[in-house]
Order: C-alpha cells, then structure tokens, then sequence
C-alpha cells in the first residue's frame, strides 16, 4: 500500500470510492502524518524524560476507546428510542442530528445511521484502514483496526459476528458498510423488550461500542453502565 488510495474496495455493496488518507494506517512511520509523527515524538521524549509513565497513556487510550467516546453514541441512540422525530433527523440527515447534540469533531463529518430490524443486522468496518467516528464512539478498539476483522467482516461477516458471540436469527440479512475518509457509520441497534418506560439516560447505558459498531445485535438490559466491553 504505497502512495495510490484511490482504488477500488472489492466487495459487493458496489461504490467506488477515493479513500484519502490521512490517519491510523499502523502500518509504518512512513504513512503518518505530520502531526501523528509529532505525537510520537512527543510521546517517546516525555516517556524518555520519565515525565510521563506509558502505562498511564494506555490507559488514558483504553478509557477513551471503551467508556467515554461510546457514551455519546449511546446517548444519540438512546435519544432515537425515545424521540421518533430525532430518530427521524437521525436516519436522514444524521451528520447534523449527531451535531445538534454537541458531538462534532474530526472523523465525524459525514455521518450515516444505519437502523437494524427485524430483517437486516448493520456491521461496520474499514476494510482499507481504520475509519471511524471518534466523536460517537471514541477510538477505535485494536480488532477493528487488525488485518483479519478487515478482511474478512466483509467476506464472512456471519463468522466474525459468531466470534463475538452473535448469533443472527434466519432471515435476518447483513449489510456491511465500508467506512471511509468521506462517510463515517454507526449502528443503531434496536431497542430491547422489556424497557418500556425507561428514560433516555437508563437505556443509554444498556448500549454498548460493538452494537454500535455492529458486531453485537441483542443488548442485555441488565447491562450495568459504561464499563468496557472488552476488545
Ligand atoms: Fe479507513
């Protein structure tokens, strides 16, 4: 993968698209940015000066990929349960929806929510790299940026989705959507049975990362909040 991103993904949902590049490759320095060099940089001279302990930085890493960045998808999703009108806005227009909730930033420009049914079971990936939309669901977890989960969340999504313990009913169809630099997705699980009368902040806990990414489907409503869902 040298300079060219601009090829073709090969894969049935059938758009072409230019994949710009300009983060999270982890393939090598080389394909850094500027700014990620600095922080590498940075990153080796405070550990080097003993100033700042690499564990305390992985933490702080592990904490914004599985508790504080997937809380703001839980909020919007528990907001489309509970409001059919943003759920609406949502499915339509969910860059500005997911806006108007104060969550913005870099990797949530263009934003689509993807609703499973009864019918279709939504799975995200970035088959190239690892697109993602940091300001819904924070960092992305280490298998979604790995080489298997790629490839094959494409080619055997169901056989991904049995590795995550998720078993999809018959007839229920998946869709996989490709992530890229122009379009960031987020999965909109459905609501469980049983939480008639919960308030938004009471089902937002109950939604976990993977079903926003898509590689759960039935949330468990005896979830208790916000603790990492393991990667
Ligand atoms: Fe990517």
């Amino acid at each position: 993968m040298t300079g060219d991103h601009d090829h073709h993904h090969g894969h049935h949902h059938g758009h072409h698209h230019g994949h710009h590049h300009g983060h999270d490759h982890g393939d090598g320095m080389s394909h850094l940015t500027e700014t990620e060099l600095r922080v590498r940089s940075l990153e080796s001279l405070l550990v080097d000066k003993g100033l700042v302990d690499p564990a305390a930085l992985d933490a702080l890493v592990e904490t914004y990929e599985t508790r504080v960045g997937p809380r703001n998808g839980a909020r919007v999703v528990a907001r489309a349960w509970t409001e059919p009108e943003f759920r609406d806005w949502l499915l339509r227009d969910a860059t500005a929806a997911i806006h108007s909730m104060g969550y913005t930033g870099r990797q949530g420009e263009h934003m689509t929510v993807v609703e499973n049914t009864g019918q279709v079971h939504n799975m995200v990936v970035c088959t190239l790299c690892s697109c993602y939309p940091w300001p819904v669901l924070g960092l992305p977890p280490v298998w979604y940026k790995s080489a298997p989960y790629r490839a094959r969340a494409v080619r055997d999504p169901r056989g991904v989705l049995a590795e995550f313990g998720t078993v999809l009913p018959d007839g229920v169809a998946v869709r996989v959507w490709d992530s890229t630099a122009e379009m960031r997705y987020l999965v909109l699980p459905q609501r469980p049975a049983g939480t008639d009368g919960w308030d938004a902040g009471r089902l937002a806990d109950i939604v976990t990362r993977n079903s926003m990414i898509g590689v759960e489907r039935d949330l468990d409503t005896d979830r208790v909040a916000a603790d990492g869902e393991g990667a």
